[in-house]
């Protein structure tokens, strides 16, 4: 059965002729597409497989706010660094030790003697903090990383939750002047949790879509014959994984442990109700409550001069246009969120040469 599904998925034939329908139908559209993905993983695909190279001149696929780690606020990249520093053991992924923040990065702080540890899941967290009130996970990431931080939390770790949840974003996108989505390639990771269905408030075209380049191919062309027909409807190409309903397991834990805040994001600002914060009952597990003390005197964050990251993750300026880009903000010198991890646009444009 997995070799069958191999076949289909690496079958240059059905690329060709999902791209050739694309041109078809994106011929029949008398005006500029604007496409966008909202998963870092499907960023890494199109540029994997050159899928921006094979689309019509009309249809302009943009990176959006998908990447966990570039969509931190800076001021919540403070937060953890001055916990650090004053003294707790930090736990968190590793994409997060590179993310500047207006000191200095967890890198940095770890440099100054802070205990700061990389661990490949919460579960290495959860071990560490074993008869230890010092420990706290740097919670990050959408509705597919929050129920383990849930499940965590709820057996002791103590976590600074900067958890988001999608569909709110993508709401706030299409508010947003100068952004101008025609259609959106919905995540395909965060809607196993969550369901099809949790996007039926969003005013646009999508497509829940997998991660392999026939997946997205398929998307785009379904993306285009609902604009081609003013449609602006949830359609599912990633039945194979998504259901409608989604995982009532993992979105019961979300509930139990979270609950919706606003958050601050990256790029979009404060997005009403798109956090999910510790609910009060699990206020002792909760760093913002347990180290308040430390966190009140975190100073207002800083920008840096020319930085673009914010315009990036709304898909308003392509990672070459900001003037940092290959020179001074590199994956090995990251001057922004969008350089550090290999989901953020910045570095994937990076590593696949877009100069
Ligand atoms: S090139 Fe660097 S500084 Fe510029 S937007 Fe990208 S990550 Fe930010």
């Amino acid at each position: 059965m997995r070799l069958i599904v191999m076949v289909v998925f690496g079958d240059s034939g059905v690329c060709k002729k999902l791209v050739g329908r694309i041109k078809d139908v994106a011929g029949s559209i008398d005006r500029d597409v604007k496409l966008m993905e909202v998963c870092g993983t499907h960023t890494q695909v199109v540029a994997r497989y050159g899928i921006r190279s094979v689309l019509p001149s009309n249809v302009k696929l943009v990176s959006g706010p998908g990447c966990p780690v570039c969509v931190t606020a800076q001021r919540d990249i403070d937060c953890v660094v001055e916990l650090a520093l004053s003294g707790v053991t930090v736990a968190t992924y590793g994409d997060m030790m590179r993310v500047p923040g207006s000191r200095m990065s967890l890198n940095g702080a770890r440099a100054e003697g802070a205990d700061v540890e990389v661990v490949c899941s919460v579960v290495d967290a959860l071990r560490m903090c074993r008869d230890r009130e010092d420990v706290v996970f740097f919670g990050v990431g959408f509705e597919t990383t929050a129920p383990m931080s849930a499940v965590a939390l709820k057996s002791g770790l103590c976590v600074y939750s900067v958890h988001k949840t999608m569909p709110a974003a993508m709401k706030m996108l299409l508010l947003m002047d100068k952004v101008n989505i025609d259609g959106f390639i919905s995540p395909g990771n965060v809607s196993a949790i969550i369901g099809s269905s949790a996007y039926r408030d969003v005013d646009a075209a999508q497509v829940i879509t997998g991660f392999e380049a026939v997946d997205v191919l398929a998307s785009v062309l379904m993306l285009l014959l609902q604009i081609r027909k003013g449609e602006r409807k949830v359609e599912n190409e990633y039945n194979r994984v998504v259901s409608a309903r989604g995982n009532p397991a993992a979105l019961g834990v979300i509930d139990e442990v979270f609950e919706a805040r606003d958050a601050d994001w990256r790029g979009l600002g404060v997005v009403g109700g798109s956090g999910l914060g510790i609910r009060k009952r699990f206020g002792r597990f909760d760093a913002e409550v347990r180290f308040s003390d430390v966190l009140d005197d975190v100073m207002e964050p800083k920008v840096f001069n020319g930085c673009r990251c914010g315009e990036v993750l709304c898909g308003v300026c392509e990672p070459h246009e900001c003037g940092l880009f290959g020179k001074k903000c590199r994956p090995d010198s990251p001057m922004g969120a969008c350089m550090v991890s290999s989901e953020g646009a910045c570095g994937i444009a990076y590593v696949a040469g877009c100069f």
